[in-house]
């Protein structure tokens, strides 16, 4: 008979840190507010052993073990293991039984639980303390000898998975089934059992044998029969798979830092699997998809947790406990309600019920839907659980996005993932979900449109030539191409989904089609696409198309954010319709209007295109006048769509060369009229304009000719633009429409340029005024986009009556990074190996280009207080960007358009989150 051994352990001084804390007999010592010490799971536990639930006792080892573990390369701490085993000896006089006994042994889980939640990222191990003296009394106490071999092959094949390392898993699949499943799989086989319940005890009696034998084959050694050897390789183990794949992975993924380590929680077993009146699950106290207030959730009876999870059998619904055990089943939904009071949210729970006897394993935040979440916030407060403040805070504010554009059918995706439609996964560029016909060129996609057919655009990447092409898309794929790429940016702004940068996609435009290894897509066959995941389909799916109008408890929950934020928030829109979008979702301005996204509209291209080839400013005044028009209408429907509201309008900003794209291969076309003796007016003219692009050509157009710089070049370009700005205010003035335009320059870096561009503009202004007999109001000002902009934001501050920071082109030009060419080459390895925290080009560098902002806003308004100070760059839709915004006290933000409920939660969040950091 083993006797129990303690593991040889120093003994620790009177001063050793504290790292085991018990919670046992209904009082624990730890409590809910030590989740960075305890985890999450632990503090749970303990606070629910405090308010007195039943909770099998056990003890928590802090996180602080784990990191000290980790930073003397993989040793346990001094101290720790004689703290465990006082804790044990607690626990073991509890419950009256003693880990490895032969009469009464006592069996233990042993847990991992990290600060936040990283639902199955980390590792468990239950039932540990069999061996086969153990099996044996186990059998004897439970007079069950299923139960007892049942746990014990449980017991060695996750001890062996997970502890010793024992998996079928490799890198080139992950999913393989390792030498335990297989062994259960034949067993079941040989025997006829359809499930692992079917087992007989002799067949399980076989399979301990058997996966005894595998730990032999696979670690050259035997079983650890020593229970404390158990115990000890099992912290261990948890311990390590703080820095497993999946758990550095899922950290990554979500942001959370590596370096908060994981509890872990011994605890003494319950047994779900003794019998059909006993059984374990999971439970919320609120639905976690929809946020209707009902018990949600599922168990399964004589089963142990692991069941629930592996999806072996179909759980029911919790429902049906009311029914089969109606005594359990009230005082677990009483315990329910008296958790979700005390933590005032939504909580996960999970449950065992042995013989009858209920048992709590965990309570925790639930994770919820975006759906869920503004349910659930808006409920609480007419609940009085939550004030409008918590209930600010409860939603994350880049799940409401989500809440307006159209998704898949989660159960479709996965239907669709089993029936191997999965093609390939990109960049989610731009979110919301799309499905329709594949089409590689634009002109195709406005045809098939024309025909009523949705269909899905797909270029290696996007150009302005493609405009057209997208507005008819109902989603966008590129090839190429990170999340401010042409693509991204523009589907964003249109509120299209957008995947981009799938560097698997072959695309063959001759041949219109795609392939994804043996996969091909032609031109006309379905695809899907998420924007929100980056996920790629074959065929159709169902999507669900949301409205703002209807989503009343969103609004409800948006009209306590504006009571609370102090920043403005406006929005980045270039049409009527996106100004009349953006308005219902609350915005309360436009704060930049991309002017040259109004000259790619199908009928307007070929006259720019003419302006840019004319050789003399006469040809191009010509153009220009044949494009005033259009720019006029629009703007007038613009102010009449913000009526009473800033537009700020920005003068022309691309390079021209990006408006002949085109024309791209136009020296491939005059070699082919030349070989072929096609000569006369066509190759004339593809000559002229083979010699005008050469003449625009730049090796870095982005910082070359463009913005400010080119207006002060073709100052008829900006004449154009102030007579459409201003004619149209007056056309609406005369109509009873309040238009208040501010014209804004962009690219603006030395005094000279916007001195220049300032008596132009009054110049042209004082010329409509008079020709009209009218004078309307105005706004000038400039976007700050260049750093030495914010270096001289005192001196441009005598000029400018406003400042828009343009973060896209302020972080370009200080970091000195390619805002188009970056995330293909480098900038997403970048974040993967951490060598910068986050994309700069969307979440705002803060010491760099922040630092900059702080400058401007500072000299800015030292020469102008109170100068109006907006950010109009990517930045301004990202929540933490936001939060950043509020603390330098910009006036506010211009998201593109379905951001602004986004930017108005967030900066609600902002003010109450600066308004908690003063009180401290
Ligand atoms: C910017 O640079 O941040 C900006 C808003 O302008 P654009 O993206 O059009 O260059
Ligand atoms: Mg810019």
């Amino acid at each position: 008979m083993p006797t129990r051994r303690r593991a040889p352990a120093k003994k620790s001084s009177a001063k050793a840190r504290k790292w085991v804390y018990l919670f046992v007999d209904g009082k624990a010592e730890g409590s809910a507010k030590m989740r960075a010490l305890l985890g999450g799971k632990g503090a749970g536990i303990a606070e629910m052993t405090n308010a007195g639930l039943p909770v099998p006792p056990g003890f928590t080892i802090t996180t602080e073990a784990c990191n000290a573990y980790f930073a003397s390369g993989r040793k346990l701490p001094a101290g720790l293991w004689d703290q465990v085993e006082k804790a044990l000896a607690r626990v073991e006089k509890s419950t009256g039984k003693t880990l490895g006994d032969t009469k009464n042994p006592l069996l233990v889980s042993v847990r991992s639980g990290a600060a936040q939640s990283m639902p199955g990222m980390m590792d468990t191990v239950l039932n540990l303390g069999l061996n086969d003296e153990t099996r044996a009394a186990l059998e004897k106490l439970t007079k069950n000898p299923r139960f007892a071999w049942d746990a014990y092959r449980r017991f060695i094949s996750l001890f062996g998975r997970i502890v010793l390392g024992i998996s079928g898993a490799s890198s080139t699949d992950p999913e393989a089934k390792g030498p335990f499943e297989m062994a259960l799989e034949e067993k079941k086989n040989a025997t006829g059992a359809k499930t692992d319940a079917e087992l007989k005890p002799d067949a399980l009696r076989q399979l301990v044998d058997e996966y005894k034998k595998i730990v032999r084959r696979e670690t050259k050694r035997d079983f650890p029969t020593d229970v404390n050897d158990q115990l000890r390789l099992a912290v261990e183990a948890v311990f390590g798979s703080w820095f497993g794949r999946r758990a550095v992975d899922y950290r990554n993924a979500f942001k959370i830092s590596h370096e908060l380590g994981t509890a872990v929680n011994v605890q003494s077993m319950v047994f779900g699997n003794m019998g059909d009146d006993s059984g374990t699950g999971v439970a919320f106290t609120r639905n976690p998809n929809t946020g209707a207030k009902e018990l949600y959730g599922e168990y399964l009876v004589n089963a142990q947790g692991e069941d629930v999870v592996a999806g072996i059998r179909t759980p029911s619904k919790i429902a049906q406990l009311k029914q089969e055990m109606p005594k359990v089943y009230a005082q677990f939904e009483k315990i329910a309600q008296k958790l979700e009071k005390h933590y005032r949210d939504v909580q996960d729970l999970e449950f065992t019920i042995e013989r009858a006897k209920l048992y709590m394993l965990q309570t925790r935040s639930a994770k919820r839907t975006a759906r869920a979440a503004v349910r659930i916030a808006t409920d609480m407060v007419r609940e009085k659980l939550i004030n409008k403040d918590e209930a600010i805070q409860r939603v994350d504010p880049l799940h409401v996005e989500q809440l307006l554009l159209p998704r898949f059918d989660e159960a479709e995706v996965e239907k669709a993932r089993k029936a191997g439609r999965f093609l390939a996964k990109g960049l989610n560029a731009s979110p919301g979900a799309a499905t329709g016909r594949a089409v590689f060129d634009a002109d195709r996609a406005v045809e098939l449109k024309g025909s009523k057919q949705l269909v899905v655009l797909v270029r290696p990447e996007t150009s302005p030539d493609d405009f057209h092409g997208m507005i008819a898309a109902t989603g966008i794929l590129t090839a190429r191409g990170g999340s401010t790429s042409h693509a991204a940016v523009v589907a964003r702004g249109l509120g299209l989904p957008c995947v981009a940068g799938v560097t698997e996609l072959d695309i063959d435009l001759q041949k219109r089609q795609m392939r994804v290894g043996d996969k091909v897509v032609r031109e006309g066959d379905a695809i899907s696409i998420d924007g929100t995941s980056g996920e790629v389909f074959l065929g159709e799916l169902p999507t669900i198309q949301p409205k703002f109008r209807e989503e009343t408890l969103l609004i409800e929950l948006l009209s306590w954010a504006d009571q609370r934020r102090r920043l403005g928030v406006w929005v980045n829109a270039d049409t009527p319709e996106e100004c009349r979008l953006a308005r219902e979702l609350g915005a309360e301005g436009v704060g930049l209007a991309r002017t040259e996204h109004m000259f790619r509209q199908a009928e307007r291209l070929p006259i720019v295109q003419d302006m840019i080839m004319a050789d003399e400013v006469d040809g191009r005044k010509k153009a220009l006048a044949k494009l005033l028009p259009f720019q006029q209408g629009d703007f007038f429907e613009m102010y009449k769509a913000m009526d009473g509201l800033s537009v700020v309008i920005r003068l022309i900003d691309p390079p021209l060369h990006e408006f002949l794209r085109e024309y791209a291969d136009v020296d491939v076309d005059i070699a082919v009229m030349r070989a072929t003796g096609q000569d006369g007016a066509e190759l004339d003219r593809k000559e002229k304009i083979e010699r005008r692009l050469q003449q625009l050509h730049e090796d870095n157009p982005m910082l070359g000719l463009r913005g400010c710089r080119l207006l002060l070049v073709y100052p008829e370009i900006l004449e154009m633009q102030i007579r459409a700005i201003l004619g149209a205010a007056i056309d609406a003035s005369e109509k009873g429409i309040k238009a208040k335009p501010e014209i804004m320059m962009p690219l603006v870096g030395v005094m000279g340029e916007l001195d220049r561009l300032q008596q132009q503009v009054v110049a042209v202004a004082e010329a409509i005024f008079k020709e009209r007999g009218k004078k309307v109001p105005y706004k000038f000002g400039t976007m700050i986009e260049i750093p030495r902009a914010c270096l001289i934001a005192d001196e441009i501050a005598t000029k400018a009556e406003f400042f828009s920071f343009g973060t896209n082109d302020l972080t370009q030009t200080i970091l000195g990074i390619s805002r188009d060419d970056a995330q293909k080459s480098f900038l997403t390895k970048y974040v993967e190996q951490k060598i910068i925290p986050a994309d700069p080009f969307q979440v705002l560098d803060r010491d760099g280009v922040g630092a900059m902002m702080r400058i401007a806003i500072e000299r800015g308004r030292k020469t102008r207080p109170g100068l109006k100070i907006g950010i109009c760059g990517e930045h301004g839709g990202d929540p933490s960007s936001i939060a950043f915004c509020h603390e330098v006290g910009l006036t506010y933000v211009s998201p593109s358009t379905y951001r602004v409920p986004v930017a108005r939660l967030a900066a609600a969040q902002a003010a109450i989150a600066g308004a908690g950091e003063k009180d401290r």
